[in-house]
């Protein structure tokens, strides 16, 4: 039995049709004989209004209480998605980040992931079930609630990948794969089929946003190899990893 890591942003969650339509993909894959730990960010523009509504309270709310109020929007997610995968006829159980032991510094709104215990979510593999763990959020030694900064859930699924030796990790977002440029301003880009992690954090670094920073860093950090594939589309996305110079 091969255990695969899927992690799913906000625009493939963004509403009930996409739910249902990541449920599949996760069913299918389940089906073909699949471990599955599904990684969830919060629905569509979910964490910038989020955002938006602290700001109205009070524009210089602390970090702790920004994360405590951000880290709702993937407790929501993982739940929904779960109740998909429900409705479709399997078992599912979401976990959020302390529930996975997923320890990290205590950089409010920024942290670093220190150590994650995979205990929890082996036990629930056992059972047969789905599990669908919110990304982006972990636990300090204080037990308060941190996030690892805007577009982590990339991140979340990389380290899940490494701590659990997973033999796949695919990033769903909603472009079919990494770019030379901006698919949606230049009709010419051109799409890798496979790249090297050091040009990816190049990329990532000059402002290319289909993959985290931190998520690629961790990624060569630990040897986990990415895909990165469409939610949308059939298209052969890229492979992210170590063995290719480009
Ligand atoms: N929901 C968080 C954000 O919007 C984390 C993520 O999507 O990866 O930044
Ligand atoms: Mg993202």
């Amino acid at each position: 039995m091969s255990l695969k890591v899927l992690k799913f942003g906000g625009s493939s969650v963004a509403n009930k049709t996409l739910l249902f339509k990541v449920a599949n993909i996760i069913i299918n894959q389940y089906l073909s004989g699949n471990d599955i730990v599904a990684v969830v960010s919060a629905q569509g523009k979910t964490t910038n209004e989020l955002v938006k509504k602290s700001q109205e309270i009070n524009e210089f709310a602390s970090a702790r209480e920004m994360d405590v109020l951000l880290s709702t929007g993937e407790q929501a997610s993982v739940a929904l998605l779960c109740m998909a995968v429900e409705k479709l006829g399997f078992k599912a159980i979401s976990l959020l980040g302390w529930q996975i032991g997923f320890g990290t510094d205590s950089e409010h709104q920024n942290a670093r992931i220190k150590r994650l215990t995979t205990k929890r979510i082996r036990k629930e593999l056992k059972k047969n079930n789905i599990v669908i763990v919110a990304g982006f959020q972990g636990i300090n030694d204080w037990e308060d609630i941190t996030t690892l900064g805007r577009g982590g859930s990339d991140t979340s699924a990389v380290a899940i990948s490494a701590a659990m030796n997973a033999d796949a990790c695919v990033i769903y977002t909603d472009v079919d794969g990494v770019y030379d440029m901006d698919p949606n301003k230049f009709p010419n880009a051109k799409k890798f089929s496979k790249i090297s992690y050091d040009f990816m954090l190049d990329l990532t670094a000059s402002g290319t946003k289909v993959l985290n920073h931190r998520a690629v860093e961790m990624a060569k950090k630990y040897s986990v190899e990415i895909k990165v594939l469409s939610t949308f589309t059939e298209n052969e996305g890229t492979i992210v990893s170590g063995r290719v110079h480009k």
